[in-house]
């Protein structure tokens, strides 16, 4: 995958950047939110791995311009530990996923293998979802059981689609 590296902490983006590259990836690593959010926006990353607290722009900022701006890329999200409130912000501004720091080198990469998985097996269209005789278009808040409607809360579809993105390993009542 080619992998953008958005943290400002020099050993760890030193480490991070060795860490994916040994691991067979293509890495780009910039130290503050405004240069993330710009080469985020601009070319085709596959992956974006973003600390939260960063100088210039903080990571919720440049988690909502490259949302916007590319709606399907992954974001991968490094909060400190503790920083529950971060995590929230996070997954509500369109974060896939988030690692807490300090975290271990093999749950790093296994995270990003999960994602580069995911990424491989959606469909065209991910919102339409089809399980146990329902079928969902999240893109619409509505639920089909044969031909009859079911209208879905905006909370209720945010959480089938974290179910759904996530279906591959067990979600914390948290997230
Ligand atoms: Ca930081």
């Amino acid at each position: 995958m080619k992998i953008l590296i958005v943290e400002d902490e020099p050993l760890l983006r030193d480490g991070l950047t060795d860490l994916l590259k040994g691991a067979g990836h293509r890495v780009e690593a910039v130290a503050d939110g405004a240069s993330g959010a710009s080469r985020g926006v601009e070319d085709a990353f596959d992956l974006v791995l973003l600390d939260l607290m960063l100088p210039k722009l903080d990571g919720i900022e440049v988690c909502r311009r490259i949302r916007k701006a590319r709606p399907a890329l992954p974001i991968l999200m490094l909060p400190a530990r503790g920083s529950e409130e971060d995590k929230v912000r996070g997954l509500k501004t369109g974060a896939d996923d988030y690692v807490t720091k300090p975290f271990g080198a093999k749950e790093l990469l296994a995270r990003i293998d999960a994602i580069g998985r995911r990424a491989e097996a959606a469909p065209a269209d991910a919102e339409k979802v089809e399980c146990d005789g329902l079928r969902f278009d999240l893109g619409k808040c509505i639920a089909f059981r044969g031909k009859q409607e079911i209208g879905l809360t905006a909370r209720e579809t945010g959480i089938l689609r974290w179910l759904h993105r996530h279906r591959d390993r067990a979600v914390t009542r948290e997230e």
